[in-house]
C-alpha cells in the first residue's frame, strides 16, 4: 500500500494523541471520545461489528474489551480521516480506507515512539501495557523492530510532540 496513505493515518494518530493531551498508556479511549463528542451505543447484534452514525459509535456489546478498544479506535480512524462510507458494517482488510483505519488504530493505541523509550517491544509486553490483544501487538512488535533497525524516530515534529506529552510517564516507567 502506498506510503502517502500510511503517513496520512499514522499523522492523524500523532495529532490526536496530542491535541487530546493523552499523556500515558494505555490509551484512555473514553477521554478521546469527549475531546471529539462522540458518544458508543452498545448493539445486540449477531453479524454487524461497529459503525457510524452522527455521532454515535455504534458497536457490538459482544466483542471482548481488547476487540472493542482497536473497533473504536478504528472507526475513529474513519472519522477523523474523514473518509466517505461511514455507515458500513463490514471491515474487511481491502481498500484504502480500511488500511488506513487500522493504521490510524494501531498509532494511536500503540505509540511506537512511547514502546521504544520504555523498551518495550516484545509482543506481549505491547499488549499488556497497550491492553490491545496479542495479535494487534505482533504487527506493532514487527513494524518496532524495523523502526529500531532503521533507526526512524522523531524524523516528525509531531512524534517528537508525542514524546514530549509522554515524557513524564516514559521517565516513571524506566525508574519502576
Ligand atoms: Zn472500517
Amino acid at each position: 500500500m502506498n506510503y502517502k496513505y500510511y503517513k496520512i493515518a499514522r499523522d492523524r494518530a500523532w495529532q490526536t494523541l496530542i491535541e487530546t493531551k493523552t499523556d500515558r498508556l494505555p490509551i484512555d479511549l473514553t477521554k478521546i471520545l469527549d475531546y471529539y463528542e462522540l458518544n458508543i451505543y452498545l448493539l445486540q447484534s449477531n453479524d454487524k461489528q461497529a459503525f457510524i452514525k452522527n455521532n454515535t459509535i455504534f458497536l457490538n456489546k459482544n466483542l471482548i474489551k481488547t476487540r472493542a478498544r482497536f473497533t473504536i479506535a478504528h472507526e475513529l480512524g474513519h472519522i477523523l480521516l474523514k473518509h466517505n462510507n461511514l455507515g458500513h458494517t463490514i471491515h474487511t482488510n481491502i481498500g484504502i480506507e480500511e488500511y488506513q483505519a487500522n493504521i490510524y488504530a494501531r498509532c494511536l493505541l500503540m505509540p511506537a515512539i512511547v514502546l521504544k523509550e520504555i523498551n518495550y517491544i516484545k509482543p506481549q509486553d505491547i499488549a499488556n501495557i497497550c491492553n490491545v490483544s496479542l495479535q494487534t501487538a505482533e504487527y506493532r512488535s514487527q513494524r518496532l523492530k524495523e523502526l529500531i533497525k532503521r533507526n526512524k524516530f522523531y524524523t516528525s515534529p509531531l512524534e517528537q510532540q508525542v514524546y514530549n506529552n509522554f515524557k513524564t510517564f516514559i521517565e516513571n516507567k524506566k525508574l519502576y
